[in-house]
């Protein structure tokens, strides 16, 4: 088995232990005599593994009670549109712009009513995040929302916006269960699971319940009214089952692990590896501001085209995957998301300490 080091910002890596388990059960679910792709999703085999990966999920992130756990399909991107369209009682919204996908959301968001842009870091490529201590946000706003981890430019939000009393709404795809959250903090809590948590196909929302209403936008489709799902327990048409199973394997993962304190520790130390080095680097340089720099994707560069370019194909070659950065940033990144070893990180930067030492300043 020749398993690589996988530093795609996504899909990405999940836990070997976890693939080793569904790769057992795969023909034979635990005696049923069929794989959890193939069995029905009103059944009780699969009641069960929802409501236990549910259970797990809200014992992690501490769910309080009045927050509704949702399976949804269609990636993050379909939430956009239904944010907008299950909150926007007065048609307007106000949106902290720090990265593409934030950017994306509201542009969507902007379609259904009014999404005003409060705050932006556009100005510096995404390689911060704007002090939101104090913005200017609209009277009437039916919530404010954040991408809490900008997958692409490598920022987080360290400290959360001050919203003036409004709903906070955050996508943390790429930093889901990545360490501990306050669940009260937030009105929803959307993020898809391919970044951290499983395989694309699964949206998981965390919301608020008195946010679940018939009162959504006209002509919002049935399948995008939180009510709807909600009201079926995420098992309104067809689930994507298979997914949420593997959710549910990562769940107990993550739980065996010590749960999120302890995973965030384990986060810190990798990431410290990697930033330590590049902070003391000749060659490879981090494009993030420091304070709001991410523990899951870290975007770096060399500044030289050619010389990156043959970086990500020698890393490959040593069996370091998916370094390319995303077109808009060049150079690098590196996504160590919570199934990424840290003997992976360290063979990253001891790849890249090689490759600092054969290539000397011209
Ligand atoms: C990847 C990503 C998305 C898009 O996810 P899809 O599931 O492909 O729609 C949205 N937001 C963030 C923060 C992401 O990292």
């Amino acid at each position: 088995m020749a398993r690589v080091y996988n530093f795609s910002a996504g899909p990405a890596m999940l836990p070997v232990e976890v693939l080793q388990e569904a790769a057992d059960e795969m023909l034979d679910y635990q005696g049923s005599g069929m794989s959890v792709m193939e069995m029905s999703h009103r059944g009780k085999i699969f009641d069960g593994i929802i409501k236990e990966a549910e259970a797990d999920l809200r014992d992690l992130l501490q769910i309080p009670d009045n927050y509704k756990v949702l399976f949804l399909q269609g990636g993050a991107w379909t939430q956009f549109a239904a944010v907008p369209m299950n909150l926007m009682k007065h048609g307007k919204a106000a949106y902290i712009v720090t990265g593409q996908w934030a950017k994306k959301a509201w542009q969507e968001a902007g379609k259904y009513g009014e999404a005003v842009k409060v705050a932006s870091s556009e100005d510096k490529t995404f390689s911060y995040i704007p002090d939101c201590s104090d913005l200017d946000i609209p009277e009437d706003a039916d919530y404010v929302y954040i991408c809490e981890n900008n997958t692409i430019y490598g920022t987080k939000f360290h400290t959360l916006p001050n919203t003036k009393g409004k709903d906070l709404v955050a996508d943390v795809s790429s930093c889901f269960l990545s360490e501990p959250m306050d669940v009260s903090k937030y009105a929803v809590i959307y993020g898809g699971v391919q970044k951290n948590i499983g395989p694309a196909g699964v949206v998981i929302a965390i919301i608020r319940e008195d946010l679940i209403t018939d009162d959504v936008l006209e002509g919002t489709p049935t399948m995008l009214k939180w009510k709807t799902q909600a009201d079926n327990d995420s098992l309104f048409n067809t689930p994507p089952a298979y997914g949420i199973y593997i959710c549910g394997k990562v769940f107990k993962w993550l739980k065996k692990q010590g749960g999120l304190a302890a995973v965030k520790e384990r986060n810190e130390k990798k990431a410290a590896l990697l930033y330590d080095f590049l902070d003391q680097s000749r060659l490879f340089k981090g494009t993030v501001r420091k304070e709001d720099r991410s523990l899951m994707n870290v975007p770096f560069i060399i500044g030289d085209k050619e010389l990156e370019a043959l970086f990500v194909k020698e890393a490959e070659k040593a069996g370091l995957v998916s370094l390319k950065g995303h077109r808009s940033v060049g150079g690098m990144r590196a996504s160590i998301y919570n199934a990424m070893p840290y003997e992976g990180v360290e063979a990253l930067v001891a790849f890249m300490k090689e490759f600092e030492a054969a290539h000397p300043a011209e």
